[in-house]
């Protein structure tokens, strides 16, 4: 009798990966665990500690390699995928992010069937994105699965993860779930210091996770019955998780020792929209099965102050606050844009040159924050229900099976083949969807 389940974990250098291994390694007693790594010398160096790690395999390889990944698969009960190219390097080599997010994926399907049985006793996770969702500003800031999905202008990593999502909804595999995880909260503050930093307006609206309640929940689905399987959720900390990304950075300033974080910012350095996050009104389903809310923001932020490395933050406490401003002011994509006329990105990010330009500094700012949004109670909509939001229709509304693909049609015409599962989670017309982004 086989007594222990195998575990392939892919992505384990990864912030949700990494946690979800620290916690398979817990429970080691009942998993053997695989892992899927790239052969590169940050991953051999990370690793090299547990070459003899028992009830650890590592297999060296490419998700865009079959061969590699076939391997990987081969023997497993259950597949958890969290590896994926992600912003800001997604958004600067698109190419590369399509092949690993999404023929990565396609990879791991493929290995799946190719199990005995077509693989049907494999329990496949997949890692999604609340990037799916695009921009959900207030007063859209509260979500649930089914919501149409309407990546950002520009977003090319919610494109692939959106894409990979449909290859593995359409899979035709037995059991296969789709967790679309929020803004994971790295404890590194310093990490903020990018231009994605000023690409998300003042007033999105975040439900954060933690990294080690992200690894948790994800291991917990080991323990799921078949019943979790066939379904998207949606992954976050829960409602103690929720904030406003304003005062989010005012926090995450002080912590870091920059003070008055108005001091060494404007808000026309922000852009108004196109970002994405959000809060989750149904994450509490996925909790229901993983118990995976055990942190608070409160937590996250006592995580941020314990890892803010002291040279860093004397390095800051000693720098003049004009030298910060003009090192921040230079990473302010939005300003920049407006400032240079760049007329698709104002489009994009602003709306309207003039919306830019209407932006008051921080006194007259107006953010409306920590309302509890509660959507009416109500049953998610039906795939017919979804057809008809998307101005559509169903071509064989006769059908009894989620798992099936019938006909659909959209609203410029085009005809496509989908299962009813696929359309209830949100997806829609695959020649309609982006790229290119000129539907709205
Ligand atoms: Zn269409």
């Amino acid at each position: 009798m086989k007594s222990k389940k195998k575990v392939l974990l892919t992505g384990a250098s990864g912030s949700m990966g990494s946690e979800a291994f620290k916690e398979l390694l817990k429970r080691s007693d009942k998993y053997e665990i695989v892992l899927l790594l790239q052969p590169n010398r940050a991953e051999k160096k990370a690793f090299a500690r547990y070459k003899n790690q028992n009830g650890l395999k590592i297999v060296w390889g490419d998700l865009r390699n079959s061969a590699d990944v076939m391997k990987a698969v081969d023997g497993a009960d259950h597949v958890l995928h969290t590896a994926a190219i992600i912003p800001p390097a997604a958004d600067r080599y698109p190419g590369l992010a399509r092949e690993v997010n999404v023929g990565g994926t396609e990879n791991i399907i493929e290995a799946i069937k190719r199990q005995p049985d077509n693989g049907s006793h494999v329990r496949f996770v997949y890692i999604a994105s609340v990037a799916l969702y695009g921009d959900r500003l207030p007063p859209n800031h509260v979500v649930r699965v089914g919501d149409p999905l309407n990546p950002s202008v520009g977003d090319h990593y919610a494109v692939t993860k959106m894409a990979a999502e449909r290859a593995v909804i359409e899979s035709g595999l037995k059991h296969w779930a789709s967790l679309r995880q929020t803004y994971i909260a790295i404890p590194n503050s310093f990490a903020l210091f990018d231009s994605i930093l000023f690409h998300q307006p003042l007033n999105t609206h975040i439900e954060l996770i933690t990294p080690d309640d992200a690894g948790y929940g994800l291991v917990q689905t080991l323990e799921m019955p078949d019943e979790f399987y066939g379904k998207v959720y949606n992954m976050s900390g829960g409602p103690s998780c929720r904030m406003v990304y304003r005062d989010y950075l005012a926090r995450m300033m002080s912590i870091m020792g920059l003070g008055d974080f108005q001091t060494i910012m404007d808000p026309n350095w922000f852009a108004l929209k196109n970002f994405h996050c959000c809060w989750y009104d149904d994450g509490h389903v996925l909790d229901g099965y993983l118990g995976h809310w055990r942190h608070t923001l409160d937590d996250h932020y006592r995580q941020v102050e314990e890892f803010a490395p002291k040279h860093l933050k004397l390095a800051v406490k000693v720098t003049p606050a004009g030298i910060i401003r003009a090192v921040l002011k230079k990473m302010a994509d939005p300003l920049r844009w407006a400032r240079k006329k760049d007329r698709e990105k104002i489009e994009a990010f602003f709306g309207r040159l003039e919306a830019w330009e209407r932006i008051p500094g921080w006194p007259g700012l107006e953010i409306a924050s920590q309302t509890n949004n509660k959507l009416p109670e109500n049953e998610s909509s039906s795939a017919l229900e979804q057809a008809g939001i998307f101005g559509g229709e169903c071509l064989s509304p006769d059908f009894t099976d989620m798992g099936a693909k019938i006909r659909w049609k959209c609203a410029e015409g085009h005809e496509w083949q989908a299962t009813p599962s696929l359309i209830e989670a949100g997806h829609w017309c695959l020649e309609c969807a982006p790229p290119p982004w000129n539907s709205r």
